[in-house]
């Protein structure tokens, strides 16, 4: 998973397919989450989403997207198991189950959990660990019968120093239009009605 030619494949599917969205979606009250699925086969895009709480609280980003891909004719939707699942933000319990029950054998997130605590102030992914699993921070199993998960922070710093340098440099950029995204996001989120803000 360390191979360059993924991490930028990855960083590029942030950039340009999930950060657009996730502008729009932050402008009408949705969260800055967001989730794309990828064929391993060439990399190509099968999908893109973003976080759709206004509408369904159900529809984190993670789960919005694979709510859209199962509105794609079945021609088009390749099998979980020839696709890559990239989240922008680890995702929540919610979110891992869904992963699991959809047939993924993967996935990666560029943002920590404790970064959507610390730089996002959303602490909902770890209070339920904690309170409805009896889980601390990183207590859940990373690599299982089902998937691995990968953090794209600890496959950019396996790189050499030659890529991980531009990569660094994207993944900044990246933090300032998530910063900019969630500060729309946190301005305005007395107005919505989603249950946890
Ligand atoms: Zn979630």
């Amino acid at each position: 998973m360390s191979d360059p030619r993924l991490i930028d494949r990855m960083l590029e599917t942030v950039e340009r397919n999930i950060v657009p969205l996730t502008e729009q979606g932050v402008k009408i009250g949705n969260k800055v989450f967001g989730a794309a699925i990828l064929r391993k086969s060439d990399l190509s895009l099968v999908i893109a989403g973003t976080n759709n709480e206004t509408a369904n609280p159900l529809w984190h980003g993670e789960i919005h997207t694979l709510k859209l891909l199962y509105e794609m004719p079945r021609a088009a939707r390749p099998k979980p198991a020839e696709c890559l699942f990239l989240s922008t933000h680890e995702p929540c319990s919610m979110c891992l189950s869904a992963i699991t029950w959809a047939g993924y054998d993967n996935f990666t997130y560029l943002f920590s959990h404790e970064d959507s605590r610390d730089s996002f102030s959303i602490p909902h992914d770890l209070r339920i660990l904690k309170q409805v699993f009896t889980l601390d921070a990183g207590g859940y199993a990373k690599t299982n019968e089902y998937w691995s998960c990968f953090d794209l922070m600890n496959l950019i710093a396996a790189c050499n120093e030659g890529v991980q340098a531009g990569f660094t440099a994207r993944v900044d950029a990246l933090k300032r239009s998530y910063a900019e995204m969630s500060d729309i996001y946190q301005a305005n989120k007395g107005d919505n009605e989603i249950p946890l803000k």
